[in-house]
């Protein structure tokens, strides 16, 4: 007999957002996750207005504000000559619902869709649960989980593998991740510094090769995420000997700086062959990985998760045909191919890498007009909508 329930491999915030629409929609849910609570390394900050009505939808929306706080403003920066041009996301009042961005670290958000999902009586999380093998049949899935009590085997109807850019779930399918390697890495610092007295935005993207940085605040209480990039093949061990030297240049205000918390990453642009191997898909980092300047990872991720939790809930009772799935792979392959992957990569070249000052002058020239004319900047901030994928089950008629 074919199982109904689904496991979501994976307490990021694309498995819990994706579990908590599951749950939403009748589905028995479990989630397991390898760690023994919700990873707080410093990533995800921002989340574009674009991606506000989907964790509305799922109604997480409101305590993600609370926790965080709104933010209309970005403010483009030229570190060298210190302009700083200044957009609005105003400019899409009236036409859309949230008409700001939220800012508040992913492991916040994830905590929130975590505290949401366990209301459910039909939903469960199992914390130091890493997945370690699968094995699949028409009827369903069975994984073999490590917990902490030893070696165990767990079976489903369907499984999410929503365990990040590493996944564990994809290597079992057997799946490639084609696509490219960075040769720089991320820094991802969270620091106390007084941004604002240097006329900083709440989001700002500092251009300059080779100190630009994406610098966002995280907080009311002074802590802010300042992210740069170095040369992949200096030794990782040394990260915060350079730091300082970095900092140096990069502050407004020079070197008076407390570090929190730091974290480096290798970047990759890299796309699953594909999404859904029978019944087993994949979302999130786990199906997807870009570099992160603009912001674009986790909103893909939140894309995907709109998307299936309705189509997969639909499938389950009985609402939608299998074929659904095979939709939502094709279509979040290329959401991400077309859109996300080749404007994170151009956002990376502008902010840390520009070749010549006319190459820079250039992408500058856009922005302060842009600043001078609402209908420009309401084609900048539209953009990050091309990274969605409407519901798969409610298309309007043809
Ligand atoms: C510096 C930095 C800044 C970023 N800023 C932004 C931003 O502002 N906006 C944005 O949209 N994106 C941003 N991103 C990208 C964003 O962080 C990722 O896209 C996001 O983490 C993806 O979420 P996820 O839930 O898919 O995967 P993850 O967050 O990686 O979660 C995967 C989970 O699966 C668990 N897991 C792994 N293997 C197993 C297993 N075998 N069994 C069980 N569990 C397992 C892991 O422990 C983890 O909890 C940033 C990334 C970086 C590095």
């Amino acid at each position: 007999m074919t199982r109904d329930n689904v496991i979501v491999v994976g307490a990021g915030p694309t498995g819990l957002v994706t579990a908590l629409g599951l749950a939403r929609a009748g589905v028995d849910v479990t989630v397991l996750e390898a760690e023994p609570a919700v990873v707080d390394s410093p990533r995800a900050v921002v989340y574009h207005w674009a991606v506000l009505d989907g964790l509305d939808r799922v109604g997480i929306l409101d305590d993600a504000i609370r926790t965080g706080f709104t933010n209309p403003e970005l403010c483009i920066i030229v570190l060298k000559t210190g302009e700083k041009i200044r957009l609005n996301i105003n400019a899409l009042a009236g036409e859309v619902t949230h008409p700001y961005q939220v800012h508040l670290g992913q492991d916040k958000l994830a905590a929130i869709a975590l505290q949401h999902l366990l209301r459910f009586p039909h939903a469960r999380v199992r914390w130091s649960s890493r997945v370690v093998g699968l094995r699949q049949d028409g009827a369903g899935v069975t994984l073999r989980v490590n917990t902490p009590a030893g070696p165990e085997d767990l079976e489903a109807g369907w499984v999410v593998g929503a365990d990040g850019g590493h996944s564990t779930v994809r290597q079992l399918l057997g799946l490639r991740m084609d696509g490219m390697t960075w040769p720089e890495r991320f820094v991802a610092t969270n620091i106390r510094y007084d941004f604002a007295q240097y006329g900083y935005a709440p989001a700002n993207v500092v251009i300059d090769a080779p100190y630009g940085a994406i610098v966002a605040r995280i907080d009311h209480a002074g802590l802010w995420r300042c992210t740069y990039c170095e040369d992949d093949s200096l030794p990782e061990e040394t990260i915060l000997e350079r730091m300082p030297a970095y900092f140096n240049v990069a502050l407004p205000g020079g070197k008076d700086y407390e570090l929190v918390q730091y974290s480096p990453y290798r970047m990759h642009q890299r796309c699953a062959e594909r999404m859904r191997a029978g019944r087993v898909l994949l979302a999130g980092d786990a199906a997807h990985i870009t570099n992160p300047t603009g912001g674009l990872g986790l909103t893909s991720g939140l894309y995907d998760a709109y998307v299936l939790y309705e189509a997969l809930a639909a499938v389950i009772h009985g609402e939608a045909g299998e074929a659904v799935l095979d939709l939502y792979s094709q279509e979040r392959r290329r959401a991400f191919l077309e859109h996300a992957s080749p404007e994170a990569s151009n956002f990376k070249r502008m902010v840390y890498h520009a070749k010549s000052d006319a190459e820079l002058e250039a992408q500058l020239a856009g922005f302060r007009a842009a600043a001078r004319d609402q209908s420009l900047q309401r084609l900048i901030f539209l953009t990050a909508k091309k990274l969605e994928t409407p519901s798969l089950v409610r298309r309007p008629a043809p």
